[in-house]
């Protein structure tokens, strides 16, 4: 059986949380064999983007990231904590903003990926789907263990966003973009049989539900998970979450890659029972976007998955934000396998963007394209735009 360990924090001190990392650690038997004396070892948070206040839920709490630092000191290994944020964000201000800086100027190693001193190298993907090779960083291709330590959030794209996907952060900004053109959920596969991370520790204090993984409603659980199986370990976090594993793309994925566990029936729930502390978020796809132009068509078929839906959903509400719902009016977005019969009888190159490559089929009408599968929010909003503005990349 594979073990997960679920645990309550007590309190917000850093003692409380260093507490329940401890007892996850020592609730799935020890890290003792995979952290060896001298090992050195990568420990990678998640901070995606400068949130607003570091508890929002969008980046894991630097606590969780020091009680790990400490259990694999103890050990006798070398760790560093490192992180490159979102494609376009400033992992020096994340950083800065949420309590690492303090850490550095505590000796401890808290590392900027994006930084010139890091050196940059290639990394091949043996089988990978999607990509032979990848864009990373020396410190990655020699650590002997890396630890992935995200935050428990949804995310508009792949409905949660957990240890696995954190990966991302280590490889560069222009691979980043990379996986939304080319397929983020068999990217994410590929990246993680490369660099094969040997633990996953779920920062589950304050998570994000909604439009995350930037702009959700924080939600407060106040709990930590972890297991060395990466897939097993967000199995149970999204059961926590309220998802069933095969509504998490990226989890029946990797599964199906055999990167891990998926089956209940082969999973034991240690510490906490899930029925006792789970709690339902709110999906990205269930948030209104108020102020919609009423000449606005959004077609979404059936077979749509939820990659492109909340892509889509994501993008609106970037142009909310920007106050862009003016380029919307009399506009078509279609999403997945829609038959030209069924679009809007008024649809011409003009007015109407194809989303994903479900939409390939429509693109000999002449209709403007957004590639990828799910396509990225920045792509999107272009794709809708359609060179009327100019629109800054924020994040991918
Ligand atoms: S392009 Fe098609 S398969 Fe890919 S995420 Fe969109 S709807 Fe799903």
């Amino acid at each position: 059986m594979v073990k997960v360990a679920v645990a309550r924090t007590g309190g917000h001190d850093y003692e409380s949380i260093k507490a329940a990392v401890d007892r996850v650690i020592s609730l799935i038997g020890g890290i003792e064999d995979i952290i060896r004396p001298g090992y050195k070892v990568v420990i990678k948070p998640n901070l995606v983007a400068t949130p607003t206040d570091r508890l929002s839920g969008g980046v894991t709490r630097w606590e969780v990231c020091m009680a790990i630092y400490e259990a694999v000191q103890a050990l006798g290994a070398y760790p560093v904590i490192a992180e490159s944020s979102a494609a376009g964000a400033d992992t020096e201000s994340v950083i800065a903003k949420c309590g690492y800086q303090e850490l550095r100027d505590r000796g401890i190693p808290v590392i900027d990926l994006k930084a010139k001193e890091c050196v940059r190298c290639r990394l091949p993907v043996e089988n990978g789907v999607i990509f032979q090779e990848l864009d990373s960083w020396e410190l990655v291709r020699d650590a002997d263990a890396i630890i992935t330590v995200p935050v428990m959030k949804t995310h508009d794209q792949t409905e949660i966003t957990l240890g696995m996907k954190n990966c991302k952060g280590l490889i560069t900004d222009q691979n980043k973009k990379a996986f939304h053109a080319q397929g983020l959920i068999e990217g994410v596969c590929d990246l993680i049989q490369t660099v094969k991370p040997v633990l996953e520790i779920v920062d589950g204090t304050f998570g994000q539900q909604g439009l995350g993984p930037i702009f959700g409603e924080t939600k407060e659980m106040n709990l930590i998970v972890g297991s060395r199986d990466l897939v097993a370990c967000e199995t149970v976090t999204g059961l926590i979450m309220g998802y069933e594993p095969e509504e998490v793309m990226l989890t029946g994925a990797a599964s199906r890659r055999g990167l891990g566990e998926m089956d209940m029936t082969r999973i034991e729930v240690v510490g906490e029972k899930i029925e006792d502390v789970k709690s339902r978020f709110k999906r990205s796809s269930e948030i209104e976007i108020e102020g919609l132009p009423s000449s606005f068509r959004l077609i979404f078929d059936e077979q749509a998955c939820t990659g492109c839906r909340n892509t889509v959903i994501s993008s609106l509400m970037d142009m909310k934000a920007q106050e862009l719902f003016e380029y919307l009016e009399n506009m078509n977005v279609i999403v997945g396998p829609v038959k030209y019969e069924d679009l809007p009888k008024d649809a011409d190159p003009e007015n109407t963007v194809l989303i994903g490559k479900c939409t390939n089929h429509l693109k000999e009408y002449g209709f403007r394209s957004v590639k990828g599968c799910p396509p990225g929010n920045a792509d999107t909003v272009q794709g809708i735009l359609g060179g009327r503005l100019e629109y800054g990349v924020r994040y991918s």
